[in-house]
């Protein structure tokens, strides 16, 4: 987005300052879109894509990484204390993950490849594990596919996949611009691919499978907040096994650079 600004959009705060007295003190999570609530998409109840919009840490507003942030009140979920300041933080990108499942309709019968073994593309797998579909995950790690194992999740490395155009739906969490590609190669015509990451902007990318096998190509972003904290103060997702290491918010040039290496999943920075 090329953003300038304070980063960061998964956080969890306590309340410090708000018109509404009741929130003062309250733990909680926030929606990252900050809207106008006026413009026709707002009003049609798509106010995620508001044309005035500003997005916390991306778009024309400071982010997280800081002692203090704003967002306006309607835009926060007060946590139950059954979910921990950790499991918090991963509150907006499983709500990513559960965006999936309000856009493509799953069942028992269907096949569905995750391509990529990222923190996203491991939320989104036992995200859909929950949908009882036949899901896979596909990926470059061989110690991130073991987390798979853990929570019964088949996976295959890449190195061993062999495209077939047999999935019916193929979930691209590569972050990679090869993901697009690879999910075009693996789904079957009339399946749907799903697209949970910006990472093929500006790719050159062959489109005429699209068409030949039409495909369904669904962009997909942020997702159900409500979902998400109900799933981890359920416990039905794990995420403390995603947790890498936790940083001092001073040490945060350390802590990006250690999150950007390959085979670490979280990196949490603590303002305390
Ligand atoms: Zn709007």
């Amino acid at each position: 987005m090329g953003f300038a600004g304070v980063l960061g959009h998964e956080f969890v705060g306590e309340v410090v300052q708000s018109p509404d007295r009741n929130l003062i003190g309250q733990r909680v999570v926030g929606e990252i879109n900050v809207v106008c609530g006026r413009c026709d998409l707002c009003l049609s109840g798509l106010s995620n894509h508001c044309r005035n919009r500003s997005v916390l840490g991306i778009l024309n507003h400071d982010g997280a990484f800081a002692e203090y942030l704003r967002l306006p009140a309607m835009n926060l979920h007060a946590l139950p204390d059954s979910l921990d300041d950790d499991a918090a933080t991963f509150v907006e990108p499983l709500a990513a993950a559960f965006q999936v499942l309000k856009q493509v309709n799953l069942d028992a019968g269907k096949w569905v490849t995750v391509l990529g073994d990222g923190r996203l593309g491991l939320l989104v797998a036992q995200v859909l594990r929950e949908a009882n579909c036949q899901v896979r995950v596909i990926g470059r790690h061989q110690e991130k596919l073991a987390l798979c194992e853990k929570w019964s999740i088949r996976s295959r490395p890449l190195a061993d996949i062999v495209p077939r155009h047999d999935q019916d739906v193929v979930v691209d969490c590569t972050g990679s611009a090869a993901g697009l590609e690879l999910a075009l190669r693996m789904v079957r015509p009339r399946g749907t691919v799903v697209l949970k990451t910006t990472a093929a902007a500006g790719a050159a990318v062959n489109l005429a499978p699209v068409v030949i096998d039409e495909i369904n190509i669904i962009g997909s972003r942020c997702g159900p907040f409500r979902q998400a904290i109900l799933a981890l103060a359920e416990k039905r997702i794990d995420v403390a096994s995603l947790i890498h290491r936790r940083m001092k918010l001073d040490q945060g040039v350390e802590a990006m650079d250690l999150a950007g290496r390959p085979g670490v999943l979280k990196v949490i920075l603590s303002c305390t």
